[in-house]
């Protein structure tokens, strides 16, 4: 796709998906991605683009986050002929895993992956639907060096600037394909 063909089908995929203000809490505006995912055209599009911009990376595994990150994740892994890992909220997964905890507003959450997801030297790809402050995908990417993998790229469907998630993310390639 050329630039200008992205940045057109990046408009469309902007006016799709729908402001939430409020939810889950006063002050947050909730980016919901479900118009999408219900529109087949612009949903199969939205893939492809994702796909393009990483095919020829080498990339074996595509990592979702859960939960949107795994609706977004395992298509990309098809279409890139790589495999799907969920990354898990803690307690989730039944096999032996890796953590990584990561600050919130309030407290800290803590995501796992199951220590044979990812082998030593593979090239990964992250993916999820909202970059904010880029905790989440930090807490991902420090796992998937911890089993030795390399982080070859971080995809987002948005990109919420403001919040400087990328500072996180430093030395990563990170494409997200809205910004706000
Ligand atoms: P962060 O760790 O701050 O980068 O937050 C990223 C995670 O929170 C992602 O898994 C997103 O799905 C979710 N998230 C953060 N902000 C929003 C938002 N405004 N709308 C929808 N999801 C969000």
């Amino acid at each position: 796709m050329t630039q200008a063909a992205s940045e057109t089908f990046a408009s469309r995929v902007k006016t799709i998906i729908r402001d939430v203000p409020d939810f889950p809490k006063k002050g947050i505006v909730f980016k919901d991605i479900t118009p999408l995912l219900a529109d087949p055209a612009a949903f199969a599009e939205l893939v492809r683009h994702f796909a393009d911009h990483f095919r020829g990376a080498g990339i074996t595994k595509v990592l979702g986050i859960e939960a949107r990150g795994f609706l977004l994740a395992a298509p990309i892994a098809v279409e890139l002929q790589a495999g799907l890992v969920p990354v898990r909220k803690k307690g989730k997964l039944p096999y032996k895993a890796v953590r990584a905890s990561y600050a919130l507003e309030y407290g800290e959450d803590t995501l796992e992956m199951h220590e044979d997801a990812v082998k030593p030297g593979e090239k990964v790809l992250v993916v999820d639907d909202v970059l904010a402050t880029g905790g989440t995908a930090g807490a991902v990417c420090s796992l998937v060096e911890k089993l030795g993998g390399k982080v070859a790229g971080v995809a987002m469907l948005i990109e919420l600037g403001f919040l400087n998630g990328r500072q996180k993310l430093a030395g990563r390639d990170i494409y997200s394909l809205i910004k706000y």
